[in-house]
């Protein structure tokens, strides 16, 4: 027999015991009885048949899948000595196993039937009463012929004990009388019944007294058997644990229904488990019909509890730091935002990364970086409050779920930040892992739940995306935000549609014109344009430093060099402008620092046939700035080569103006800020008039972009700005608008400034 069939045995025993004593009709249990038997011999063609005993003639009891038209033309059959199986086992009070009906003498009668019915073996045992009387008999049939197995057998056994108890009662009185009289009976029988079951089998009366105690594990008791028999609940137990006993036996005896009760107990052979099923059972004791007593069954199941916690732990706890994982951090996560939305309050989480902690791994080892992971949970649950939790959700990303919570957001804020103040000062002090030292440095997200439910998954990611928010930043510590967030979500989006824009086509060029001072068209401004298929024109300033980062601005600006070169040649055979027209290009940070920038440029340009010297090259003064010797280095060789070098957004770099004089530079554009603050103020003035004297003591053109208006355009043409650029004269256009555009200028090189637009 498996555990599981054990299991279900006891289960049924239990269940049977119980109904007999509540008087459950002899049908009732016997159907029972059969039907699990069935159950437990597990067999598609095992049938189970209990048939009574009356008179000398068998009665059907139960056969509850047994053939129907079988059933009926034996029911009353007379025992014998050769009446198939169970009329000779009633009649030999003897087992009788036939493994063949074909072929045995006994059947030789009512073989015939059997095989009809699709019967080709039984084994018969009778069913004998406490007193000897055989009460009927015990019979499984099989479908095909099988020779007789112990293990069926007992298990028939086990049940003929009860299905005699069952039988034993005499049904045609009132069921409290034949209880009654029943009990009185069988008590021996029941007790020996109990006392050989592997669990504990107590008897209380109404108010808490021991009544009888069975059973066959006398050191599961709290105290020997013999001290506690008439002695009450209350005597013996903890005072809360017998009060909790005494409530389960009530309310079993007010509802009248079995009750299941867990509970754990000190006990003579040490602390154990329990798991009892109590049943209510009437005029227990035939002296006192009237006083209520239960059953309770006790089953010690502290293995199976301690297999759980196994199971528990295992699922629950990360293995290396014995923390709660995400699992179990979810859980406890749902419960405090639950808390927290019913009361009105604030909570908040905190996710923590380390920094460089591949490092440390690649150092030390797997096993190393264990020990750390350790260490480092070590020092955290030091700073934290007990009721906090600290999880470990990734390799090496923790969560704290701070227990404190606060209606004043503001305040809990702070605190917050105090807490993670707090659990960062421990990678003040350096780990040592395998007798290396480390520093250690981490960053925390902390994200804040509140008033609505939100889902723990979402709370921990949002947290995760503040942790990276706070590597972007160069923060120690932010705070989760949800426009941060979408604008994230966007984000990613925007890198997927980027990868493909190449591809697809969806990048193009347009161009503004830059005038001098007397409005002739000097130039262009080559400015990069993205057109979404559903967002339509997306800004360069929104995607070039995606670009940057998913490393496609080589193939980018090559794009853009070999529209400009095209666009070029074209003018160059219109002979639509001056001479010496330029087309400015912007460079990105990332390529002019690349060794190959310069080769790159001259092989595309040479393709083209088109001289460096028709080109500017835009750098920003931040690029400039990112590694000033070398930006000196490269900006010099490419004016050696004839390109024309410009700073960009001049002016914005916060830098000192000194470091300018050292810088190889033909031209320097005022930012459109600065042109902007000209009508605002005097200080937007003087800075224009700053930017303007410095260009002319380098010897270098000025450029103003950004140009709107009139009174721009006059202040600064009055300060003899070389060039201006800016909606006041043209947008940036595609090629197919900007010929046209030219062709409409005046060719006058006299023409004095006007507005264009
Ligand atoms: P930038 O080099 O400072 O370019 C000037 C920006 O100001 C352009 O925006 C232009 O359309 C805009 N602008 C020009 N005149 C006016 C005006 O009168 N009023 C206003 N409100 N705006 C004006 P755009 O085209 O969106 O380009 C933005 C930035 O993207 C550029 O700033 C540049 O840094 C970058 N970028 C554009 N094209 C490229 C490219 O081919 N390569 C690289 N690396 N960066 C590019
Ligand atoms: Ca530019
Ligand atoms: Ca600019």
């Amino acid at each position: 027999m498996n555990e599981v069939q054990a299991e279900r045995l006891l289960d049924v025993q239990q269940t049977l015991i119980s109904q007999i004593a509540l008087g459950t009709s002899q049908k009732e249990c016997l159907e029972r009885i059969a039907s699990e038997i069935e159950y437990l011999i597990a067999l598609p063609d095992v049938f189970c048949s209990i048939l009574i005993l009356e008179g000398s003639c068998l009665k059907s009891g139960a056969a509850p899948s047994l053939d129907a038209d079988y059933c009926a033309a034996i029911e009353g059959v007379k025992i014998g000595p050769n009446v198939g199986s169970c009329g000779t086992a009633a009649f030999k009070k003897k087992s009788v196993y036939v493994s063949s009906i074909s072929t045995d003498p006994l059947w030789t009668d009512y073989k015939e039937l059997a095989l009809k019915a699709g019967l080709r073996a039984c084994w018969s045992v009778p069913i004998i009463a406490s007193y000897g009387d055989v009460l009927g008999t015990f019979a499984l049939y099989f479908g095909h012929e099988r020779d007789v197995d112990k293990e069926s057998i007992r298990l028939v056994k086990r049940f003929c004990n009860l299905a005699s108890l069952v039988m034993e009662r005499d049904v045609n009185e009132s069921k409290s009388k034949a209880l009654h009289q029943a009990l009185k009976h069988n008590s021996h029988r029941f007790e020996s019944f109990a006392q050989a079951m592997p669990d504990l089998v107590l008897i209380f009366d109404e108010d808490g007294n021991y009544a009888d105690i069975y059973g066959s594990q006398p050191d599961s008791l709290i105290l020997p058997s013999s001290l506690l028999k008439g002695r009450n609940l209350s005597d013996v137990m903890p005072p809360a644990k017998s009060m909790s006993m005494m409530n389960v036996i009530r309310q079993c005896l007010v509802e009248k229904t079995r009750t299941v009760f867990e509970y754990d107990l000190d006990v003579q052979e040490g602390p154990r488990s329990f798991e009892a099923r109590i049943s209510p059972i009437p005029h227990y004791n035939p002296d006192y019909p009237e006083r209520g007593h239960v059953i309770w069954v006790a089953t010690d199941v502290t293995e199976r509890k301690r297999a759980d916690d196994t199971i528990r732990k295992l699922s629950f706890y990360d293995a290396v730091t014995s923390l709660p994982n995400r699992r179990l951090l979810k859980e406890r996560l749902a419960l405090q935002v639950r808390k927290a939305s019913d009361r009105g309050l604030n909570g908040g989480i905190l996710y923590l990364d380390l920094n460089d902690f591949k490092r440390i791994n690649d150092t030390v080892g797997a096993s190393g970086g264990d020990l750390m992971i350790v260490e480092v949970a070590k020092r955290i649950a030091d700073e934290l409050d007990l009721r906090d939790s600290l999880a470990r959700v990734g390799g090496d990303d923790f969560v704290i779920l701070l227990d404190q919570m606060s209606p004043n957001l503001k305040a809990f804020s702070n605190s917050v930040t105090t807490a993670a103040a707090k659990v960062l000062s421990v990678f003040d002090e350096r780990f040592k892992v395998a007798d290396n030292w480390f520093r250690v440095t981490a960053r925390i997200g902390i994200s804040l739940f509140g008033h609505e439910h939100i889902a723990p998954e979402k709370l921990i990611n949002q947290a995760e995306s503040a942790m990276y928010r706070a590597k972007e930043l160069g923060e120690r510590v932010v705070f989760f935000d949800s426009s941060v967030q979408e604008a994230q979500v966007e984000r990613i989006h925007m890198e997927y549609d980027l990868e493909r824009a190449l591809e697809n086509h969806e990048i193009s060029v347009f161009y503004q014109p830059q005038v001098n001072g007397v409005g002739r068209v000097v130039g262009f401004e080559a400015l990069m344009r993205w057109q979404h298929p559903e967002r339509g024109f997306v800004s360069p300033l929104e995607f070039i430093p995606l670009a940057e980062q998913l490393g496609i601005i080589p193939e980018l600006q090559e794009l853009v060099l070999r529209h400009v070169c095209g666009l070029i040649r074209v003018l160059e055979a219109s002979k639509k402008l001056a001479p010496d027209f330029r087309v400015a290009v912007n460079i990105s940070a990332c390529q002019f620092s690349k060794d190959d920038f310069e080769t790159a440029l001259l092989d595309i340009i040479s393709g083209f046939n088109v001289p460096p010297s028709r080109l500017t090259l835009e750098i920003t003064e931040g690029t400039v700035l990112e590694n000033i010797d070398n930006a000196i280095i490269q900006m010099q060789n490419l004016q050696s080569l004839g390109f024309d070098m410009s700073i960009d957004d001049f002016g914005t770099g916060y830098s000192s103006l000194a470091y300018l004089q050292k810088l190889p530079v033909n031209e320097i554009k005022i930012d459109k800020s600065f042109v902007d603050d000209i009508e605002l103020s005097d200080t937007g003035r003087s800075i224009v008039d700053v930017i303007i004297y410095l260009s002319r003591q380098l010897g270098c053109r000025v450029v103003a972009e950004g140009v709107e208006k009139d009174s721009q355009t006059e202040y600064l043409v009055g300060k003899s700005v070389d060039v201006l650029q800016g909606y006041h004269f043209a947008r940036p256009m595609p090629i197919e608008t900007l010929m046209p555009w030219i062709d409409e200028q005046p060719t006058s090189i006299e023409t004095p400034l006007a507005k264009r637009a």
